[in-house]
């Protein structure tokens, strides 16, 4: 609570009495602490690579590598740390952009269809190269309305997770099936499912907090950024969704996302 006081006097200076103002403060003070966090977290998470980056073409400039293979080394993790950090900035601008609410969602009809196909492209070479069988299950004739970018980037962060996440040979599944739910309300119910290394249950209500990670080495090797997860939540609750996740350590993942079929119109304000 932050109290103000100020003394109030009449035309001819008498003294009349004090006004206050008192104030709940509370959330004003939670959000600066979030953000001075948010800040925190951030120049830590950009300061690693850079020490790598730095690091390593000190060591290349100072000359004392001499064989071609070493230093090709060094210069693939110079070249692996500058895309972490690039990855880091357009993670940490797309949220910002969200929250900040700069750029409104733009609904159009999607048929799920041939989106999905170009999701599978797309993430195709890196599911290939740990042998990965990704299996898309998406009814032919299935339209939704939803803002295209943003559902995709839901998807590609879900499956590139689940991708990461699984060990050579596992199997990524996607599911799509329509509901009605208990108001009657038209849903689609879109389920990523792996055969990977899970969440443990301590772990899974953190998981789509920013920076949140259940094992950094891991995430490291893999490339996260630590942010995928809660951008899906933020781009879920625009779409009016829930995003949920089941999970059995050494058994496989699923996240469940839930959105309308049909997008509200805002109402103008
Ligand atoms: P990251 O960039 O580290 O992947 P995310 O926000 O996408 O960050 O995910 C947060 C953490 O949740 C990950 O670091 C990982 O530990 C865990 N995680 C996310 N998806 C999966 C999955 N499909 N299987 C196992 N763990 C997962």
């Amino acid at each position: 609570i932050q109290i103000d006081g100020v003394p109030m006097f009449e035309d001819d200076d008498t003294y009349r009495g004090m006004l206050f103002l008192i104030q709940d403060i509370s959330n004003i003070r939670r959000l600066e602490r979030m953000r001075s966090e948010f800040v925190a977290n951030v120049s830590h998470e950009l300061k690693t690579p850079i020490a790598a980056v730095k690091g390593f073409a000190e060591t290349l400039l100072g000359g004392g590598v001499q064989d071609e293979q070493t230093s090709r080394a060094f210069l693939q993790i110079i070249y692996d740390e500058s895309e972490r950090l690039n990855r880091l900035i357009g993670d940490i601008l797309e949220l910002s952009k969200i929250e900040s609410k700069r750029s409104p969602l733009n609904f159009s009809p999607i048929h799920l269809q041939p989106f999905f196909d170009t999701i599978r492209e797309m993430l195709n070479s890196s599911a290939a190269k740990k042998n990965i069988t990704m299996e898309m299950n998406v009814p032919e004739e299935m339209f939704m309305e939803a803002d295209e970018d943003r559902l995709r980037q839901i998807f590609v962060n879900l499956i590139s997770n689940a991708v990461n996440y699984t060990q050579d040979g596992g199997k990524v599944r996607l599911t799509v099936e329509e509901k009605v739910s208990e108001n009657g309300e038209e849903r689609i119910l879109f389920h990523v499912r792996d055969t990977g290394m899970g969440i443990p249950k301590k772990d899974l209500p953190r998981i789509f907090e920013r920076f949140y990670r259940v094992d950094k080495a891991r995430s490291r090797i893999s490339g996260g950024t630590g942010l995928g997860l809660s951008i899906v939540k933020h781009l879920v609750d625009l779409h009016h969704g829930t995003v949920t996740v089941e999970s059995e350590v050494n058994i496989g993942t699923t996240f469940t996302v839930n959105l309308p079929l049909l997008q509200e119109d805002e109402p103008d304000i």
